[in-house]
């Protein structure tokens, strides 16, 4: 059998993976191919799974780790069954926004059932600077990949994509840098890519003595131990009824460590999507038929942040309308 084209899609928290991928597995639909989405979260509940629900497209979602290191095990039988079960054409991974790209290619050239076609790095450009030194894994993700893409550039000026530029040719001179204005990623730079292209991968990867330690294609590469390392911790919060106006007040009030913020929140019976990445806050109206539930839900993801669950706890209640016990929340 030919291996399956398999496309790995990283990018730190909230750089906008989702939107990116949607669009691609939109064209590659159109055109009668069939695509399988792997999503991976270390949270326990996948928000951008729920808006997803409405596509005609075979999904799996990974939750609760991470597929480099603590779930290799159920990402492997996953992809086995995914291609049994589907044939694809091709595999689109998303990896947690905190994946070391480096070890996931390297399981994927360890599965004989996958051709690695491409890591591909999204960058927020206008929320890179807040987190590029904080974490050896955005390090990564800028380092280990095929091609750079600048995400959110409408919402950045000229200067701020310089900077930009600068960071990302420090840590990574050979990555061509495309730019997806919208979310919108042209496919026919996305796939495809040629052994020329991917050759400058393995290179780095070698370089960075990864293939040293993995001698043995056919077996999986050691796990990374990248979530410690850095300290990246995700929990999940029940949100209670509260105004439009509240939810802002707290989402701003969070402490700094919380990198990253993404959930649903139901006011006046109407599902309200919260995206909140470094300080910027985007709430976004979508429609109740993309969600099962009528659940209120915040996830939140960032540095050693277990440490502000009870804060965070009452913050909320603090903003809230109606106090209640959450009962998850001492965990
Ligand atoms: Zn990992």
């Amino acid at each position: 059998m030919v291996p399956v084209s398999t496309t790995v899609i990283t990018g730190f928290l909230g750089s906008g993976k989702t939107t990116i991928i949607s669009h691609l597995i939109e064209v590659e639909q159109l055109q009668g191919r069939q695509v399988i989405f792997v999503k991976n979260e270390i949270g326990d509940e996948n928000i951008d799974a729920r808006l997803m629900k409405d596509k005609d497209v075979a999904t799996k979602e990974l939750l609760n780790g991470c597929i480099c290191c603590t779930l290799v095990g159920p990402f492997v039988r996953a992809i086995d069954e995914l291609i049994d079960q589907y044939h694809p054409d091709r595999i689109i991974i998303e990896a947690s926004g905190v994946a070391d790209p480096a070890a996931i290619a390297l399981m994927i050239d360890s599965h004989p059932k996958l051709h690695r076609d491409g890591v591909i790095s999204i960058i927020d450009v206008t929320n890179f600077e807040g987190y590029h030194d904080l974490s050896q894994t955005a390090k990564n993700q800028t380092k280990f990949t095929d091609i750079i893409v600048f995400n959110k550039i409408e919402l950045a000026d000229l200067h701020t994509k310089q900077v930009v530029v600068g960071y990302v040719r420090e840590l990574n001179d050979y990555s061509p840098i495309v730019e997806s204005p919208g979310g919108i990623l042209d496919p026919a730079v996305a796939f495809g890519l040629t052994p020329t292209q991917l050759c400058q991968l393995d290179h780095i990867l070698d370089q960075a003595g990864y293939t040293s330690n993995y001698a043995h294609r056919n077996s999986l590469p050691p796990p990374s131990h990248h979530l410690e390392n850095d300290g990246l911790i995700s929990f999940s919060i029940k949100l209670p009824a509260m105004s439009q106006d509240m939810l802002i007040k707290f989402l701003k009030s969070l402490p700094g460590a919380v990198y990253r913020a993404k959930g649903i929140c139901y006011i006046n019976h109407k599902p309200l999507l919260i995206n909140k990445v470094g300080q910027r806050i985007d709430l976004t109206d979508v429609s109740p038929s993309q969600m099962p539930s009528n659940k209120s839900v915040l996830v939140l993801i960032g540095f050693r942040i277990t440490q502000y669950q009870n804060k965070i706890n009452k913050l909320l209640h603090q903003y809230s309308h109606q106090p209640q016990s959450h009962p998850n929340a001492d965990d």
